[in-house]
């Protein structure tokens, strides 16, 4: 039997406002000392009233028309009720009945399909608290547990979408898509690993006469791969039930990265279990047009129009533009380099492999490997005219990114000036070929492949300086003679 996979994503994203949603202590609590960023108002003092933050509102309408949602001219903030230590309130403000935003959709790319995801909607809520499990993971088996309120109150958006995802890697890809966009957006910093983005899975699956599995919820899945490596062991579960005739349980599950599976945390809860009912301490929530027309005018560009502009302006190759497209700092580096060397694919080339790899092995952000755009003209310059080889100029490269150094004066001072004498060449060719008069004999009898045995002595001879392709000719002379 062949199951089909059926998905769907809620995403908490925290909104990088100056202030919390309702009060003016500061949003951004990420690592700060417990209970210190907090005021009566997020936390649920008898006698406080909620004041709106303007800029959760306009980040709310921004993330809305750029997930082509419809902006709801009139939306209402609800209760949503239940006891948790982390909820000092007993409720979470949130908008239940009427959302700021809805039926948008975003386009996932994912090889050569493009297929529309919909957005079903988007809501404006703010977080909870945290609590802090003495010795534990969890509050099960913990001896002691600590609260710090200083998330309460945090602004979030919700972005639900409909089940629209078919398999578990789409569902990663659609995640980082979401991150892009939010980040190009500046409404989020879209860190998953800081809690800035967070992930709630829901997986289904249904077989060919079309009758479909329970649905499962996955919570809070704190990274990319995660939501990929969660909905895959789900995948597997559901679909070994279902083949040995047992229906899954409608339930809530949680993923454990250290194990690298998905464990009961409970059954599903019904939406009506939390009582939502219009917050009365907060009067509807009226977007004007003009606030609408206003966002819509300012709006940067998104990660696809990006990609699109890549592909035309500089004639990248599609995976070339959405890999530099994917991050802001990166593409507008990109950007920079392409324009100073008026070579825009050996920059995308150079970014994509040499900056990027030491990004990546040595752990440093964009700024520590930013070689200047005239460096990188020189560099150029050099391998153009034949001066220094690629290798070479890949060698030098982590030199330059850390002394800043010139790659003209690297070169010079290192003696690293490719060998273009043929004097040279043609000593170290001959070498080889007294060195292995049975290869030479191999070319001679028509095995030309051998050529290659002679370039790699030349190169190993002049240290990979001589002019691989002035080493292929003369190698080639040579031996025919
Ligand atoms: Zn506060
Ligand atoms: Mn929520």
């Amino acid at each position: 039997m062949m199951y089909k996979t059926v998905i769907g994503l809620e995403i908490h994203a925290q909104l990088k406002t100056e202030t919390k949603a309702f009060c003016s202590c500061r949003a951004d609590v990420f690592d700060l000392e417990p209970n210190t960023v907090i005021c009566p108002v997020c936390t649920g003092q008898p006698g406080t009233l909620p004041v709106l933050n303007e800029r959760v509102v306009e980040f709310a309408v921004m993330a809305g028309i750029a997930m082509n949602c419809t902006i709801n001219r009139r939306s209402v903030f609800d209760r949503k009720n239940y006891f948790y230590p982390d909820l000092p309130k007993g409720y979470q403000i949130t908008q239940y009945f009427f959302p700021i935003a809805e039926n948008g959709y975003l386009y996932l790319v994912y090889g050569e399909e493009k297929r529309s995801i919909r957005i079903r909607r988007i809501h404006i809520e703010e977080d909870a608290g945290k609590m802090v499990h003495q010795g534990t993971e969890s509050i099960t088996g913990s001896s002691g547990s600590h609260l710090d309120l200083n998330r309460c109150g945090v602004p979030l958006i919700e972005i639900v979408t409909e089940p629209d995802l078919k398999s578990p890697v789409e569902a990663r890809i659609f995640m980082e898509l979401l991150r892009d966009t939010l980040r190009a957006l500046g409404v989020c910093s879209g860190d998953m690993e800081k809690g800035a983005l967070r992930c709630d899975a829901n997986i289904s699956m249904v077989d060919e006469s079309g009758r479909s599995s329970n649905r499962v919820e996955i919570k809070n899945i704190n990274s990319f791969k995660f939501v990929e490596k969660a909905l895959e062991f789900e995948q597997e579960r559901i679909s070994k039930a279902l083949a040995s005739g047992v229906d899954v349980a409608k339930e809530t599950r949680s993923w454990n990265f250290s194990s690298k599976e998905t464990y009961s945390m409970r059954s599903k809860e019904e939406e009506n279990d939390y009582r939502y009912f219009p917050e009365p301490d907060l009067p509807e929530l009226i977007i004007s047009d003009d606030l609408i027309e206003r966002i819509e005018r300012s709006l940067p560009e998104l990660p696809w129009e990006k990609v699109e502009r890549f592909m035309e302006q500089y004639s990248l190759p599609g995976y070339d533009a959405s890999v530099l497209a994917s991050d802001s700092e990166i593409s507008s580096y990109f950007e920079e380099i392409a324009q100073a060397t008026g070579k825009p694919k050996e920059s995308s080339n150079w970014i994509m492999g040499e900056v990027m790899r030491l990004m990546n092995d040595r752990q440093l952000s964009l700024e520590e490997v930013k070689v200047s755009p005239e460096n990188f003209k020189e560099l150029f310059d050099l391998i153009e005219q034949g001066k220094i080889s690629n290798k070479i100029a890949k060698d030098i490269f982590p030199v330059i990114v850390e002394n800043g150094k010139s790659p003209t004066q690297l070169v010079r001072e290192k003696g690293l000036q490719q060998i273009d004498d043929d004097t040279v060449i043609e000593d170290a060719v001959r070498k080889a070929m007294n060195d292995n008069p049975a290869a030479v004999q191999q070319f001679r009898d028509g095995k030309e492949g051998v050529l290659g045995y002679f370039v790699g002595a030349v190169m190993k001879a002049t240290k990979g300086k001589a002019n691989p392709s002035k080493a292929n000719e003369i190698a080639r002379r040579l031996l025919r003679d």
